[in-house]
């Protein structure tokens, strides 16, 4: 059996670009005991990769040169010597990059028959889902009584954020990249939208879309959207730092924002948070986002590009804000 895979060719500077990836054709060895043959369905490109493409310690460590890359995938058991993983089961990994491989199964997690459709396990009940919920209910710290402001507002992490805050009672502002967006978040009832790409001044359309002030800033973006929510924000707000992905592509060191002095003047909470420490509490956050899904009460949206040869694009795509919620890879 061929597996198709992408390699990482080369570390980017700056913004990636298609020379940084090659595409490798590897044969895969007969099973061993034990062992079963995963053909990957669906698999996800996700912000945080891009970290994984630079030389640097971190909470994950980067991607080796003339090695396949590693992500979130969807699969589907095609030969098995595993009794635990019979053919035809489905399974979420995290060999994503490439159609085939071999595992002996302490890698995969079996997908459970819920009636929901498999790629909502790398979205919305998947690991983007687990961030929103995370970081507004455990790092945040949720109230009914929250506005809460949300970059990337119309993405993977940002629509389940919006959904969630609005379950709770709450008042959401959603920034987002294009009226498209716009309309999207609408659509999951949101209170105000602000386009960040067609406003002068971030921090007068977020005084004007939140007069009562922010309670919650759920920080995807960083930048200038961090330094308007800084002004905007009340005593006492919390900030959970999901990601900063206007930073990501930065070639050199880029300047903070200029009023940092407002979280003590507000005595603000930033808190950064990894979606892997709460990887222990998926049970909790899976049961509720599926019954929400159940009940109609929570809402997917996808991007989706076909075929391995085309993750590369899809990948850069989130720097470009092309997609309109979850960006996925068919295989
Ligand atoms: P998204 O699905 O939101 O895709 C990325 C979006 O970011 C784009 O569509 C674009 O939307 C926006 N964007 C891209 N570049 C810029 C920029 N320069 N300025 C402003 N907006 C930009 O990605 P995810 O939902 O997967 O991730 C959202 C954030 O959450 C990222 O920062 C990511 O790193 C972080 N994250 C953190 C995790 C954690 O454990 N802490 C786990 C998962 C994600 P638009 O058109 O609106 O600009």
């Amino acid at each position: 059996m061929i597996s198709h895979q992408i390699h990482l060719a080369s570390r980017p500077i700056g913004m990636p670009t298609a020379a940084n990836f090659k595409q490798v054709d590897v044969e895969l060895p007969a099973l061993k005991e034990g062992q079963v043959l995963i053909k990957n369905t669906w698999m996800s490109v996700d912000p945080y990769m891009r970290g994984r493409m630079m030389e640097r310690k971190s909470y994950i460590p980067p991607f080796e040169i003339d090695a396949v890359m590693e992500g979130g995938a969807i699969g589907e058991v095609i030969e098995s010597l595993n009794p635990k993983f019979p053919v035809g089961s489905k399974v979420s990994n995290i060999s994503g990059w490439r159609t085939h491989f071999i595992s002996d199964g302490a890698d995969l997690t079996l997908l459970p028959a819920i009636g929901i459709p498999e790629q909502y396990f790398l979205g919305v009940i998947g690991m983007p889902g687990l961030t929103a919920w995370s970081g507004l209910m455990k790092v945040a710290k949720l109230k009914p009584t929250d506005t809460v402001f949300v970059s990337a507002a119309s993405g993977a992490v940002g629509m389940v954020v919006c959904q969630i805050a609005k379950l709770h009672g709450c008042t959401v502002v959603a920034s987002v990249g294009s009226e498209e967006k716009a309309e999207l978040v609408r659509g999951l009832g949101v209170d105000a939208v602000i386009n960040y790409k067609t406003v002068t001044n971030l921090t007068e359309a977020l005084s004007a879309a939140a007069p009562q002030g922010i309670d919650v800033y759920f920080e995807n973006v960083g930048g200038e959207h961090l330094e308007a929510a800084l002004n905007v924000m009340n005593d006492y707000g919390r900030i959970p730092v999901c990601g900063m992905i206007a930073d990501y592509n930065a070639a050199s060191p880029i300047p903070g924002p200029s009023n940092l002095m407002m979280i003590n003047i507000k005595k603000l909470t930033l808190q950064g948070f990894i979606v892997i420490d709460y990887f222990d509490q998926f049970d909790e956050f899976a049961a509720q986002m599926g019954q929400w899904l159940m009940e109609g009460k929570v809402k997917s949206e996808e991007t989706v590009y076909e075929g391995l040869a085309n993750a590369p694009e899809a990948f850069l795509g989130l720097f470009e804000g092309k997609n309109k919620g979850k960006m996925l890879v068919k295989l």
